[in-house]
């Protein structure tokens, strides 16, 4: 195998990694969303809205946490894959960007950050429900459609609608409504900078002096035309993926005088 098709088939399974990343999340994700919603069904909302979301909450503390616990695991298995996927024995440096800081949170922190927006989310589901009186049965079919992107088109709308005042999260620019899209990205972001990581360690240990990106897909995209097109990148220009989804490759360039 040349040095293009070794970085074709390390891209792909770098993508690879953020699928099942995402198709992990997604079966835990949608377990807890319906552990939370049968612990819903005994707790009425007549008299308080705060005694029914405190109730909920200490109810479902466990299956919450389980939750987050299995979704570190799985990033960091994946994101330890890169190193055998490349043949390197583990240093620690996968374990150190798990639990450095970037733009001032480690991933366990946003992690653990948005696992409770995601138990609010399931909540207002639930909340909208009984407000707008319906059965159990059709909560939890709710529940099932909604959790993924509560804030659009479902029956949050719907109470709101009729006066239920449901509030819509807002976590600044550039962050999703939906707690599971926060995970989601979150995630496969940590995953993707872990594979880029390794791949250059890799390459620099063994002398490399740059590297050429190239793309893996038609999908129109300037940040990974720009990079392409570049002859040589230095060691220090970021690696692919280069944005999140991003299925470019990269080719590390050695000195020719070795
Ligand atoms: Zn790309």
């Amino acid at each position: 195998m040349d040095e293009l098709q070794k970085a074709k088939l390390f891209a792909s399974k770098r993508a690879q990694a953020e699928r099942n990343v995402k198709s992990h999340i997604k079966d835990i994700l949608s377990s807890l969303a319906k552990d939370i919603t049968d612990a819903s069904a005994g707790i009425s909302l007549v008299s308080s809205e705060a005694m029914f979301r405190d109730m909920l909450a200490a109810r479902t503390k466990g299956v919450v946490e389980d939750a987050t616990e299995k979704i570190d695991a799985y990033v960091k298995a994946y994101s330890k894959a890169s190193i055998t996927i490349l043949g390197d024995k583990d240093t620690g440096a996968t374990g150190r960007l798990l639990n450095s800081l970037l733009f001032g949170k480690t991933y366990k922190e946003r992690n653990d950050f948005y696992m409770k927006c995601f138990l609010d989310d399931v909540v207002k589901i639930i909340i909208a429900g009984k407000r707008l009186k319906m059965r159990q049965k059709d909560i939890e079919k709710a529940v099932d459609a909604q959790y993924e992107d509560p804030y659009t088109n479902g029956i949050i709308d719907r109470a709101n609608s009729k006066g239920a005042n449901i509030t819509i999260p807002s976590y600044g620019r550039g962050i999703y409504h939906s707690a599971y899209s926060n995970i989601v990205r979150n995630a496969q972001g940590t995953n993707s900078m872990a594979w880029g990581r390794e791949n250059r360690i890799i390459a620099s240990r063994s002398g490399a002096i740059g590297f050429r990106t190239f793309r893996n897909s038609t999908y129109p995209c300037p940040i990974c035309d720009d990079s392409a097109a570049v002859e040589l990148h230095p060691m220090d220009d970021p690696v692919p993926p280069l944005h999140l989804n991003c299925v470019c490759g990269c080719v590390f360039i050695y000195d020719k005088g070795e």
